[in-house]
Protein backbone atom coordinates (compact mmCIF):
# COMPACT_ATOMS: atom_id res chain seq x y z
CA UNK A 1 0.00 0.00 0.00
CA UNK A 2 1.42 3.72 -0.89
CA UNK A 3 -0.05 6.96 0.44
CA UNK A 4 -1.20 9.25 -1.84
CA UNK A 5 0.11 13.06 -1.10
CA UNK A 6 -1.61 15.64 -3.55
CA UNK A 7 0.89 18.57 -2.57
CA UNK A 8 3.67 16.21 -3.34
CA UNK A 9 2.21 15.28 -6.59
CA UNK A 10 1.80 18.71 -8.09
CA UNK A 11 5.42 20.04 -6.77
CA UNK A 12 6.91 16.61 -8.79
CA UNK A 13 4.23 16.69 -11.67
CA UNK A 14 5.38 20.51 -11.97
CA UNK A 15 9.07 19.82 -12.15
CA UNK A 16 8.37 17.05 -14.67
CA UNK A 17 6.55 19.74 -16.70
CA UNK A 18 9.48 22.01 -16.41
CA UNK A 19 11.93 19.31 -17.36
CA UNK A 20 9.96 17.89 -20.47
CA UNK A 21 9.04 21.49 -21.85
CA UNK A 22 13.12 22.72 -21.25
CA UNK A 23 15.00 18.94 -21.99
CA UNK A 24 13.43 16.52 -23.95
CA UNK A 25 10.37 18.75 -25.83
CA UNK A 26 13.58 20.33 -28.03
CA UNK A 27 15.26 16.86 -28.45
CA UNK A 28 12.97 14.74 -29.77
CA UNK A 29 12.67 14.60 -33.36
CA UNK A 30 16.58 14.29 -33.51
CA UNK A 31 16.92 11.15 -31.43
CA UNK A 32 13.94 10.07 -32.42
CA UNK A 33 14.44 9.88 -36.47
CA UNK A 34 18.44 9.38 -35.59
CA UNK A 35 17.55 6.50 -32.79
CA UNK A 36 19.58 7.85 -30.21
CA UNK A 37 20.07 6.55 -26.88
CA UNK A 38 19.08 9.59 -24.69
CA UNK A 39 21.94 9.34 -21.88
CA UNK A 40 21.14 13.69 -20.97
CA UNK A 41 17.72 12.89 -20.61
CA UNK A 42 18.51 9.69 -18.49
CA UNK A 43 21.35 11.55 -16.57
CA UNK A 44 18.66 13.83 -15.88
CA UNK A 45 16.62 11.94 -14.58
CA UNK A 46 18.59 10.47 -12.40
CA UNK A 47 18.56 13.44 -10.50
CA UNK A 48 15.34 14.11 -9.90
CA UNK A 49 14.90 10.86 -8.43
CA UNK A 50 12.33 9.40 -11.12
CA UNK A 51 14.32 5.90 -11.11
CA UNK A 52 13.26 5.75 -7.45
CA UNK A 53 9.75 7.30 -7.83
CA UNK A 54 7.66 4.13 -6.46
CA UNK A 55 10.75 2.92 -4.22
CA UNK A 56 9.84 3.76 -0.57
CA UNK A 57 11.88 6.80 1.21
CA UNK A 58 14.13 4.21 3.89
CA UNK A 59 15.88 2.57 0.66
CA UNK A 60 16.36 6.52 -1.03
CA UNK A 61 13.24 6.85 -3.14
CA UNK A 62 10.49 8.97 -3.48
CA UNK A 63 7.59 6.93 -2.55
CA UNK A 64 5.48 8.30 -4.68
CA UNK A 65 1.81 7.05 -5.21
CA UNK A 66 1.06 4.76 -8.16
CA UNK A 67 -1.92 7.60 -8.95
CA UNK A 68 0.69 10.21 -9.09
CA UNK A 69 3.37 7.19 -11.31
CA UNK A 70 0.92 7.05 -13.95
CA UNK A 71 0.18 10.98 -14.17
CA UNK A 72 3.92 11.04 -14.68
CA UNK A 73 3.97 8.38 -17.22
CA UNK A 74 1.00 9.99 -18.99
CA UNK A 75 3.17 13.33 -18.98
CA UNK A 76 6.08 11.74 -20.20
CA UNK A 77 4.60 9.83 -23.30
CA UNK A 78 2.53 12.93 -24.35
CA UNK A 79 6.26 14.59 -25.09
CA UNK A 80 7.77 11.14 -26.16
CA UNK A 81 6.98 7.47 -25.19
CA UNK A 82 10.51 5.95 -25.04
CA UNK A 83 11.29 7.77 -22.30
CA UNK A 84 8.91 6.46 -20.23
CA UNK A 85 9.84 3.01 -21.02
CA UNK A 86 13.19 3.46 -19.92
CA UNK A 87 11.55 4.50 -16.40
CA UNK A 88 9.02 1.71 -16.58
CA UNK A 89 10.78 -1.62 -17.22
CA UNK A 90 13.50 -0.47 -14.32
CA UNK A 91 10.00 -0.23 -12.18
CA UNK A 92 9.16 -3.11 -12.39
CA UNK A 93 12.64 -4.77 -11.87
CA UNK A 94 12.84 -2.58 -8.20
CA UNK A 95 9.20 -3.36 -7.31
CA UNK A 96 9.43 -7.20 -7.65
CA UNK A 97 12.57 -6.63 -5.32
CA UNK A 98 11.13 -4.46 -2.60
CA UNK A 99 7.76 -6.75 -2.35
CA UNK A 100 9.57 -9.80 -2.81
CA UNK A 101 13.42 -9.75 -1.71
CA UNK A 102 14.62 -10.40 1.91
CA UNK A 103 15.98 -7.83 3.87
CA UNK A 104 19.56 -8.17 3.02
CA UNK A 105 18.66 -7.97 -0.76
CA UNK A 106 16.92 -4.70 -0.96
CA UNK A 107 19.38 -3.37 1.49
CA UNK A 108 21.81 -3.80 -1.02
CA UNK A 109 20.08 -3.53 -4.53
CA UNK A 110 16.84 -1.03 -3.50
CA UNK A 111 19.28 2.31 -2.62
CA UNK A 112 20.95 1.67 -6.12
CA UNK A 113 17.67 1.30 -8.07
CA UNK A 114 16.67 4.53 -6.68
CA UNK A 115 19.66 6.69 -7.56
CA UNK A 116 19.82 5.21 -11.12
CA UNK A 117 23.22 3.36 -10.79
CA UNK A 118 22.14 0.32 -10.99
CA UNK A 119 19.72 0.38 -13.95
CA UNK A 120 17.77 -2.29 -16.15
CA UNK A 121 14.67 -3.84 -16.33
CA UNK A 122 13.08 -7.48 -16.88
CA UNK A 123 14.36 -10.19 -18.63
CA UNK A 124 11.49 -12.50 -18.98
CA UNK A 125 10.63 -13.13 -23.09
CA UNK A 126 12.64 -15.45 -25.32
CA UNK A 127 12.67 -15.99 -28.89
CA UNK A 128 10.19 -19.59 -28.54
CA UNK A 129 7.99 -17.50 -26.06
CA UNK A 130 6.19 -14.34 -24.61
CA UNK A 131 2.89 -15.02 -23.89
CA UNK A 132 3.32 -18.52 -22.61
CA UNK A 133 6.30 -17.78 -19.95
CA UNK A 134 5.90 -21.19 -18.17
CA UNK A 135 7.55 -22.00 -21.52
CA UNK A 136 10.69 -20.67 -21.07
CA UNK A 137 13.63 -22.60 -21.73
CA UNK A 138 16.60 -20.39 -19.54
CA UNK A 139 17.82 -22.36 -17.22
CA UNK A 140 19.91 -22.02 -13.91
CA UNK A 141 21.24 -24.98 -12.36
CA UNK A 142 22.65 -24.96 -8.90
CA UNK A 143 26.19 -25.06 -8.34
CA UNK A 144 27.86 -24.78 -4.97
CA UNK A 145 27.03 -21.56 -3.75
CA UNK A 146 26.33 -20.33 -7.57
CA UNK A 147 23.72 -20.54 -10.15
CA UNK A 148 25.01 -21.38 -14.07
CA UNK A 149 22.82 -20.24 -16.08
CA UNK A 150 22.31 -20.71 -19.38
CA UNK A 151 19.41 -19.47 -22.40
CA UNK A 152 18.28 -16.48 -24.23
CA UNK A 153 16.11 -13.77 -24.13
CA UNK A 154 14.94 -11.88 -26.14
CA UNK A 155 13.30 -8.22 -26.81
CA UNK A 156 14.86 -6.83 -23.37
CA UNK A 157 14.16 -3.08 -23.08
CA UNK A 158 17.41 -1.29 -21.39
CA UNK A 159 19.23 -4.32 -22.57
CA UNK A 160 22.15 -2.30 -23.96
CA UNK A 161 22.48 0.33 -21.47
CA UNK A 162 21.29 -1.39 -18.74
CA UNK A 163 23.53 -3.06 -16.06
CA UNK A 164 20.98 -5.38 -13.89
CA UNK A 165 17.59 -7.31 -14.42
CA UNK A 166 15.11 -9.04 -13.04
CA UNK A 167 16.15 -12.20 -14.43
CA UNK A 168 13.51 -15.34 -15.36
CA UNK A 169 14.72 -19.10 -15.54
CA UNK A 170 13.91 -22.59 -14.42
CA UNK A 171 15.81 -24.05 -11.92
CA UNK A 172 13.68 -26.96 -12.45
CA UNK A 173 12.98 -27.27 -15.84
CA UNK A 174 10.82 -30.71 -15.03
CA UNK A 175 8.66 -29.71 -11.70
CA UNK A 176 4.81 -30.41 -12.59
CA UNK A 177 3.04 -27.56 -13.20
CA UNK A 178 5.70 -25.85 -14.50
CA UNK A 179 5.57 -22.62 -12.58
CA UNK A 180 6.78 -24.44 -9.49
CA UNK A 181 10.16 -24.78 -11.26
CA UNK A 182 10.69 -21.25 -12.07
CA UNK A 183 12.46 -18.71 -9.98
CA UNK A 184 13.62 -14.96 -10.38
CA UNK A 185 17.01 -13.56 -10.16
CA UNK A 186 19.05 -10.19 -10.04
CA UNK A 187 20.97 -10.44 -12.31
CA UNK A 188 24.12 -7.70 -12.94
CA UNK A 189 25.89 -7.52 -16.05
CA UNK A 190 29.59 -9.75 -15.72
CA UNK A 191 31.10 -13.14 -17.54
CA UNK A 192 28.74 -15.09 -19.05
CA UNK A 193 26.53 -12.08 -19.78
CA UNK A 194 26.53 -10.41 -23.09
CA UNK A 195 24.21 -8.50 -25.39
CA UNK A 196 23.91 -10.31 -28.83
CA UNK A 197 22.37 -7.63 -31.01
CA UNK A 198 20.10 -4.70 -30.81
CA UNK A 199 17.01 -5.01 -32.37
CA UNK A 200 15.61 -2.90 -35.12
CA UNK A 201 11.93 -2.03 -34.68
CA UNK A 202 8.98 -0.04 -36.39
CA UNK A 203 8.96 3.04 -33.42
CA UNK A 204 10.15 3.12 -29.91
CA UNK A 205 13.09 4.80 -30.77
CA UNK A 206 15.71 5.51 -28.54
CA UNK A 207 15.65 3.30 -25.98
CA UNK A 208 17.04 0.13 -26.27
CA UNK A 209 15.39 -3.43 -27.10
CA UNK A 210 18.00 -6.09 -27.23
CA UNK A 211 18.76 -9.96 -27.05
CA UNK A 212 20.57 -10.88 -24.48
CA UNK A 213 22.66 -14.44 -23.96
CA UNK A 214 24.05 -16.43 -20.91
CA UNK A 215 26.36 -18.79 -21.63
CA UNK A 216 27.36 -20.53 -17.97
CA UNK A 217 26.93 -17.32 -16.63
CA UNK A 218 27.67 -17.67 -12.68
CA UNK A 219 25.14 -15.95 -9.98
CA UNK A 220 25.80 -15.99 -6.65
CA UNK A 221 23.02 -18.05 -5.11
CA UNK A 222 22.06 -15.03 -2.49
CA UNK A 223 20.59 -13.62 -5.68
CA UNK A 224 17.66 -15.72 -6.01
CA UNK A 225 15.03 -12.82 -5.41
CA UNK A 226 13.43 -13.65 -1.55
CA UNK A 227 15.72 -16.76 -1.39
CA UNK A 228 13.61 -19.56 -2.17
CA UNK A 229 13.09 -21.35 -5.62
CA UNK A 230 9.54 -22.11 -7.31
CA UNK A 231 8.26 -18.20 -6.66
CA UNK A 232 9.76 -16.77 -10.01
CA UNK A 233 6.43 -16.25 -12.14
CA UNK A 234 4.32 -15.38 -9.37
CA UNK A 235 6.73 -12.37 -8.14
CA UNK A 236 6.56 -11.44 -12.16
CA UNK A 237 2.58 -11.67 -12.25
CA UNK A 238 1.98 -9.89 -9.68
CA UNK A 239 4.23 -6.89 -10.93
CA UNK A 240 2.55 -7.61 -14.09
CA UNK A 241 -0.57 -5.60 -12.63
CA UNK A 242 1.84 -2.43 -11.68
CA UNK A 243 3.26 -2.95 -15.49
CA UNK A 244 -0.28 -2.20 -16.87
CA UNK A 245 -0.91 0.46 -15.32
CA UNK A 246 2.13 2.00 -17.04
CA UNK A 247 1.39 0.97 -20.22
CA UNK A 248 -2.39 2.06 -19.53
CA UNK A 249 -0.53 5.50 -18.62
CA UNK A 250 1.21 5.62 -21.82
CA UNK A 251 -1.36 4.62 -23.99
CA UNK A 252 -3.28 8.20 -22.27
CA UNK A 253 -0.13 9.82 -23.16
CA UNK A 254 -0.51 8.92 -26.69
CA UNK A 255 -4.27 9.45 -27.16
CA UNK A 256 -4.05 12.94 -25.80
CA UNK A 257 -0.80 14.07 -27.80
CA UNK A 258 -2.50 12.64 -31.04
CA UNK A 259 -5.81 14.53 -29.84
CA UNK A 260 -3.79 17.71 -28.67
CA UNK A 261 -2.59 17.52 -32.25
CA UNK A 262 -5.47 16.92 -34.05
CA UNK A 263 -7.57 19.85 -32.26
CA UNK A 264 -4.14 22.27 -33.25
CA UNK A 265 -3.93 21.16 -37.06
CA UNK A 266 -7.68 21.62 -37.74
CA UNK A 267 -7.76 25.24 -36.36
CA UNK A 268 -5.25 25.57 -39.02
CA UNK A 269 -5.63 23.33 -41.92
CA UNK A 270 -8.47 25.46 -44.38
CA UNK A 271 -10.66 23.33 -46.95
CA UNK A 272 -13.53 24.92 -48.92
CA UNK A 273 -13.18 28.06 -47.42
CA UNK A 274 -13.13 27.34 -43.73
CA UNK A 275 -10.92 25.62 -41.22
CA UNK A 276 -11.62 22.10 -41.33
CA UNK A 277 -12.55 21.77 -37.87
CA UNK A 278 -15.45 23.03 -38.88
CA UNK A 279 -16.20 19.98 -40.98
CA UNK A 280 -18.63 17.86 -39.59
CA UNK A 281 -16.58 14.64 -40.32
CA UNK A 282 -13.78 16.28 -38.49
CA UNK A 283 -15.91 17.53 -35.88
CA UNK A 284 -16.84 13.40 -35.36
CA UNK A 285 -13.56 12.25 -35.36
CA UNK A 286 -12.21 14.90 -32.18
CA UNK A 287 -15.19 14.04 -30.52
CA UNK A 288 -14.84 10.39 -30.44
CA UNK A 289 -11.15 10.77 -29.41
CA UNK A 290 -11.40 13.69 -26.56
CA UNK A 291 -14.19 11.17 -24.82
CA UNK A 292 -11.79 7.91 -25.76
CA UNK A 293 -9.06 9.99 -24.05
CA UNK A 294 -10.94 10.87 -21.02
CA UNK A 295 -12.06 7.29 -20.36
CA UNK A 296 -8.92 5.69 -20.84
CA UNK A 297 -7.48 8.41 -18.18
CA UNK A 298 -10.45 7.61 -15.72
CA UNK A 299 -10.09 3.67 -16.02
CA UNK A 300 -6.49 4.75 -15.20
CA UNK A 301 -6.90 6.23 -12.42
CA UNK A 302 -9.71 3.83 -10.99
CA UNK A 303 -6.52 1.03 -11.08
CA UNK A 304 -3.93 3.33 -9.60
CA UNK A 305 -6.43 3.89 -6.67
CA UNK A 306 -6.61 0.26 -6.65
CA UNK A 307 -3.17 -0.73 -6.57
CA UNK A 308 -2.64 1.50 -3.86
CA UNK A 309 -4.76 0.52 -1.70
CA UNK A 310 -3.38 -2.54 -1.90
CA UNK A 311 -6.25 -4.58 -3.52
CA UNK A 312 -6.17 -6.99 -6.35
CA UNK A 313 -6.75 -5.44 -9.33
CA UNK A 314 -6.24 -7.76 -12.00
CA UNK A 315 -8.93 -6.80 -13.76
CA UNK A 316 -8.68 -3.14 -13.04
CA UNK A 317 -5.42 -2.46 -14.56
CA UNK A 318 -6.07 -5.11 -17.44
CA UNK A 319 -9.47 -2.93 -18.20
CA UNK A 320 -7.26 0.18 -18.08
CA UNK A 321 -4.77 -1.66 -20.56
CA UNK A 322 -6.92 -2.37 -23.00
CA UNK A 323 -9.27 0.46 -23.19
CA UNK A 324 -6.54 2.98 -22.80
CA UNK A 325 -3.97 1.45 -25.33
CA UNK A 326 -6.52 0.51 -27.81
CA UNK A 327 -7.67 4.21 -27.64
CA UNK A 328 -3.80 5.30 -28.33
CA UNK A 329 -4.27 3.19 -31.52
CA UNK A 330 -7.08 4.79 -32.58
CA UNK A 331 -6.69 8.54 -31.90
CA UNK A 332 -3.12 8.21 -34.11
CA UNK A 333 -4.46 6.38 -36.71
CA UNK A 334 -7.69 9.41 -36.54
CA UNK A 335 -5.17 11.74 -36.15
CA UNK A 336 -2.97 10.73 -39.64
CA UNK A 337 -6.46 11.09 -41.31
CA UNK A 338 -6.74 14.58 -39.87
CA UNK A 339 -3.69 15.79 -41.27
CA UNK A 340 -4.15 14.46 -44.83
CA UNK A 341 -0.87 14.06 -46.11
CA UNK A 342 1.27 16.21 -43.57
CA UNK A 343 0.25 13.06 -41.35
CA UNK A 344 2.54 11.16 -43.24
CA UNK A 345 5.13 13.01 -43.11
CA UNK A 346 8.49 13.68 -40.82
CA UNK A 347 7.58 17.28 -40.13
CA UNK A 348 4.58 16.21 -37.77
CA UNK A 349 4.72 14.19 -34.65
CA UNK A 350 1.20 12.27 -35.51
CA UNK A 351 3.78 9.48 -37.41
CA UNK A 352 5.79 8.82 -34.51
CA UNK A 353 2.40 8.90 -32.63
CA UNK A 354 1.21 6.24 -35.23
CA UNK A 355 4.35 3.83 -35.09
CA UNK A 356 4.68 3.97 -31.03
CA UNK A 357 0.87 2.90 -30.68
CA UNK A 358 1.13 -0.73 -31.61
CA UNK A 359 3.96 -1.83 -28.98
CA UNK A 360 1.53 -0.85 -26.50
CA UNK A 361 -1.38 -3.54 -27.67
CA UNK A 362 1.42 -5.52 -27.43
CA UNK A 363 3.70 -5.25 -24.45
CA UNK A 364 2.85 -6.55 -20.85
CA UNK A 365 0.74 -9.02 -21.82
CA UNK A 366 -1.35 -8.54 -25.46
CA UNK A 367 -4.80 -7.01 -25.70
CA UNK A 368 -6.21 -10.51 -27.01
CA UNK A 369 -4.85 -11.89 -23.16
CA UNK A 370 -6.18 -8.58 -21.30
CA UNK A 371 -9.87 -9.68 -22.21
CA UNK A 372 -9.26 -13.27 -21.35
CA UNK A 373 -8.05 -12.06 -18.05
CA UNK A 374 -10.77 -9.55 -17.74
CA UNK A 375 -12.88 -12.45 -18.35
CA UNK A 376 -11.64 -14.66 -15.90
CA UNK A 377 -11.62 -12.63 -13.45
CA UNK A 378 -15.47 -11.53 -14.05
CA UNK A 379 -16.43 -15.01 -13.51
CA UNK A 380 -14.40 -15.66 -10.48
CA UNK A 381 -16.11 -12.63 -8.87
CA UNK A 382 -19.57 -13.33 -9.83
CA UNK A 383 -19.95 -17.32 -9.37
CA UNK A 384 -23.30 -18.55 -10.22
C1 LIG B 1 9.56 -3.10 -28.20
C2 LIG B 1 9.33 -4.25 -27.27
C3 LIG B 1 9.82 -4.19 -25.97
C4 LIG B 1 9.68 -5.31 -25.13
N1 LIG B 1 10.25 -5.27 -23.87
C5 LIG B 1 10.30 -6.41 -23.13
C6 LIG B 1 11.05 -6.47 -21.90
O1 LIG B 1 11.63 -5.48 -21.47
N2 LIG B 1 11.12 -7.64 -21.24
C7 LIG B 1 10.49 -8.77 -21.68
O2 LIG B 1 10.60 -9.81 -21.03
N3 LIG B 1 9.75 -8.75 -22.83
C8 LIG B 1 9.66 -7.60 -23.57
N4 LIG B 1 8.94 -7.59 -24.75
C9 LIG B 1 8.27 -8.79 -25.20
C10 LIG B 1 6.77 -8.71 -25.06
O3 LIG B 1 6.41 -8.73 -23.71
C11 LIG B 1 6.19 -9.88 -25.88
O4 LIG B 1 6.40 -9.57 -27.25
C12 LIG B 1 4.72 -10.08 -25.59
O5 LIG B 1 4.55 -10.61 -24.29
C13 LIG B 1 4.07 -11.08 -26.58
O6 LIG B 1 4.82 -12.25 -26.67
P1 LIG B 1 5.25 -12.82 -28.10
O7 LIG B 1 5.84 -11.68 -28.87
O8 LIG B 1 6.12 -14.00 -27.87
O9 LIG B 1 3.90 -13.23 -28.79
P2 LIG B 1 3.20 -14.67 -28.70
O10 LIG B 1 3.12 -15.10 -27.29
O11 LIG B 1 3.87 -15.57 -29.67
O12 LIG B 1 1.73 -14.32 -29.23
C14 LIG B 1 1.40 -14.18 -30.61
C15 LIG B 1 -0.10 -13.91 -30.74
O13 LIG B 1 -0.86 -14.99 -30.19
C16 LIG B 1 -1.78 -14.50 -29.21
N5 LIG B 1 -1.93 -15.49 -28.15
C17 LIG B 1 -0.95 -16.18 -27.52
N6 LIG B 1 -1.46 -17.02 -26.61
C18 LIG B 1 -2.81 -16.86 -26.64
C19 LIG B 1 -3.92 -17.43 -25.92
N7 LIG B 1 -3.74 -18.33 -24.95
N8 LIG B 1 -5.16 -17.02 -26.24
C20 LIG B 1 -5.35 -16.07 -27.19
N9 LIG B 1 -4.37 -15.50 -27.90
C21 LIG B 1 -3.12 -15.88 -27.63
C22 LIG B 1 -1.16 -13.21 -28.70
O14 LIG B 1 -2.15 -12.36 -28.13
C23 LIG B 1 -0.56 -12.64 -29.98
O15 LIG B 1 -1.58 -12.01 -30.73
C24 LIG B 1 9.00 -6.46 -25.58
C25 LIG B 1 8.47 -6.50 -26.87
C26 LIG B 1 8.64 -5.41 -27.73
C27 LIG B 1 8.09 -5.50 -29.13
Amino acid sequence: MSTHDDGQEQLILDMVDRFLEQEVKPHVWKLEHDDIYPTEIVEKMKTMGLFGCLIAPEYGGLGLSTVTYAKIIERISIVWMSVAGIINSHIIMAMAVQRNATAEQKQAFLPRFATGELRGGIALTEPDCGTDLQAIRTVAKREGDDYVVNGTKMWISNGIEGNCFALLVKTNPEAQPRHKGMSLFIAEKGPGFTVSRKLEKLGYKGIDSAELVFDNYRIPADRLIGGVEGRGLQMILNGLELGRINVAARGVGIAQAALDESVKYSQIRKTFGKPICEHQAIQIKLGDMATRTDAARLLTQRAAESYDRGERCDMEAGMAKLFATEAALENATEAMRIHGGYGYSKEYPVERLYRDAPLLVIGEGTNEMQRIIISRQLIERNKA
